[in-house]
Order: structure tokens, then sequence, then C-alpha cells
């Protein structure tokens, strides 16, 4: 099963023809299908919708409910994406390439088997396997199959906002099986910054918007410093890097002898698990004010900031959860051991569950995400059974 997802290029906005196989999949297991394909309109009413400009209204999201027995006992959502990033120079993937799906060296290869086909086999596998032992679950278990996450989440808050609810999500990314309650979240930021043209042979007559940008770059990078070492929290690290900041993108001047009149910077600002966006946001701003200040030519021509496309809250549950301890039970039963908990600095739809849908929600799931987006990407077997395994234990627990 996971070798022909893998063998789907499901990349982003193109979801459809995965969809379909999913849908007759899970209908064969007995599940009750929901499949709707959100529109752009509808999803623009909510405010935590990240616009990432690709074509809606064809790419359908599935939720498969697996009925519970008894009105109000404990359900759980299991999520996962459907949808893979793009696979690069495909001539840097060894043997048969990035669509592969091949078995080797204990793992299955490709894109998406680790972000995040593996954790998706291993919700199925576990439903399958206690519906061949003749359980049924007391409450509902729903496993939902959704689009876009790479670029935003469309699919994951489409399903929030058409109602779906638990008691407790797993969104089920690649963490080697860690459970991750907390992530940090990322805003996207846009930076002008101005100048005055001269011609370069007289340089002094203007004002090079490069120069002042440096000013407001060692702010920024001292700000970053400040903020990480202020932060402690008992799921990261010691001196981890929480919420980098980092300038992706430079643009300034037009001619190699003209002073540069303009300059914009394009960045993304990691946000503080516990941080709210709005203020973390003010923060940002006050400090390219505020070193603004100390320059004679920017107090009087202040650089502005943008906030554009992706901007992510971060997402916590509460350490106490009753998700937590279950799954960790789940976990130390099929392994041996009990699991790590930790926070992660990177986004995902963790934050709907735990910001919109007003739920507890965990990342837990097989594969390592530092071959997630990367070349090779793949994921051990065992891995995806012994998530397997966890996952029928807990939702027989739970
Ligand atoms: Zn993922």
């Amino acid at each position: 099963m996971l070798a022909r997802l893998v063998q789907m290029p499901s990349i982003t906005g193109h979801e459809l023809a995965i969809q379909d196989f999913l849908s007759s999949e899970l209908a064969g297991l007995g599940l009750q299908i929901d499949r709707w394909c959100p529109s752009r309109d509808e999803l623009a009413t909510h405010p935590a919708f990240s616009d990432d400009g690709l074509p809606l209204g064809t790419r359908p999201v599935i939720a498969a409910r697996w009925r519970g027995s008894l009105k109000g006992a404990r359900s759980l959502i299991l999520n996962a994406h459907v949808d893979v990033v793009p696979v690069g120079d495909e001539r840097a993937w060894s043997d048969g390439g990035p669509w592969s799906g091949a078995y080797r060296d204990g793992c299955v290869w490709g894109r998406g088997s680790c972000d995040m086909k593996g954790g998706l086999v291993a919700a199925m596998t576990a439903i399958r396997v206690l519906q061949n032992d003749g359980a049924k679950p007391r409450g509902d278990v729903t496993l939902q199959c959704v689009i876009g996450e790479e670029s935003g989440g469309a699919g994951t808050l489409a399903a929030v906002m058409r109602g779906y609810h638990a008691d407790a999500a797993i969104v089920l990314e690649p963490t080697r099986l860690a459970i991750c309650p907390v992530g940090a979240g990322a805003a996207s930021f846009r930076l002008h910054i101005p100048g005055r043209a001269a011609h370069g042979a007289m340089r002094n007559e203007g004002v090079s918007s490069i120069e002042k940008f440096y000013l407001i770059a060692d702010a920024l990078a001292r700000f970053e410093r400040d903020r990480q070492s202020t932060f402690s929290h008992a799921f990261f690290a010691p001196g981890q890097l929480v919420a980098p900041l980092s300038i992706g993108k430079i643009a300034a001047g037009d001619w190699p002898s003209t002073v540069p009149d303009s300059l914009i910077a394009e960045g993304r600002y990691g946000i503080l698990p516990g941080e709210n966006m709005a203020d973390a946001r003010t923060l940002f701003e006050q400090t390219v004010s505020e070193a603004a200040k100390s320059d004679g030519w920017l107090r009087e021509h202040p650089p502005t900031v943008e906030w554009f496309e992706g901007q992510f809250e971060p997402a916590a549950t509460p350490p106490d959860s009753p998700i937590i301890a279950a799954l960790g039970k789940a976990h130390k039963k099929v392994l041996g051991s009990d699991p790590k908990i930790q926070g992660v600095s990177y986004g995902s739809d963790l934050r709907f569950f735990t910001n919109n849908a007003n739920m507890h929600a965990v990342l837990y799931g097989p594969g390592d995400v530092r071959l997630a987006h990367s070349v090779d990407e793949r994921v051990p077997v065992e891995e995806v059974i012994h998530c397997a395994e966890v996952l029928s234990n807990l939702i027989q627990e739970w």
C-alpha cells in the first residue's frame, strides 16, 4: 500500500488521483466517506486561511469515519496530508527515482514516503487490524486525508470549518515516533528600505539602501538572539533555535554604478510557542523602528514592514493532556520504553486543531523529518509497523 501511494505523484495542487484511490480503499474498509472540494470563497472567510494561490474546487478532502458504538464516548481524529513537495533534480535520486516506491535496506523509498504517506498507511493498517480482530470503537475514529498542507494547510482548515471535532487529534507527521505537542509558528515579512540614488563615482551624494540594510539586519540578528535567550520550554532542548529569523531574499539597485535607492528583503520570522502572533509582529516592527532611529537618514526615511502570504501561528497542547498520556502508554506497550516528548520548530496542521478547533493534538509518526523534502526520501518499514501497532493500541485504550 505504501509503495502504491508513493508511486502516485501527489504534488501539492495535484491530489485528485490519490484521493480517488484512497476514497475507494477507505470505503472498502467499511468507513463512512465524506468527500468534498473546499472553495476559496469559503476558506477566505476564515482568519487562519493562508492563501497559496493554487486552484481549489477540484481537490477533494476526505474524512473517513469509523462510527463508534457509544454516543458521547471519547473520539479521535487521525490526520494525514496526501500532498508532497516537488522532487528537485530527478537525476540526483538513487535507483528508481523519486516515484519508485522501491523497498530496499528496510525502507520504502520515494517522495512522500516519510512525509507523510508512511503515517497515513500506519493509520489505515491500525484500523484494518482492529477490524480483522472484530473490534469496534466506542467513540468515532475519523481518518482525515487532506490536501494542501505543504503550502498552508487548506485541507485541514476546511475539515475544521466543516465541523470536524474530536476529543483529540494525531497528525501523522514524521517524528521518529516522538510525541510532539508543541510547534513554533512563522510569519513571512517584507522589509522596504529606502535610499537616495546618486552616481557611484560620487557616492557620498547618495544614500545606499544596501548599507542601511546592514544596520537593520544586525538589529534583527540581535533580536533573534535575545528572544531565544529568554525562552525556555520543557519540550525543547536548551540552546535549540526554536524561532529562527531568516532572511531568504534580497533585491536592491538597478545599475552597477548607481547608489541603490531602495532595497526589499523578504524572510521568515519564527513565532515562539505560546506567543501571540499580533504581539510578535509588533515586537518585530518595534525592533526595526528602534534601529532606524539610531540613524540620521532612516530616522527621516523610516523602513516599512509588510506581512504577506504564510502567517502560521504556533501551536500547543498542554503537557498534562490525556492524549499525551494515552499515546505514551500505547507507545511503551509496543516499543518497551517511554517515547520522547518534544517540541518542533516548524509549522504544521497541528495549529488548526489547537488554535481553531479548540482541541488537544500532537504530531506522531514514522520517519525522520530531516529526510522529508530531501533527495532519497525514505521511511523505515519497521517504524511504520510500530506506528500502526501503537495506533491500534491507542484506539482500543482511548
Ligand atoms: Zn508533512
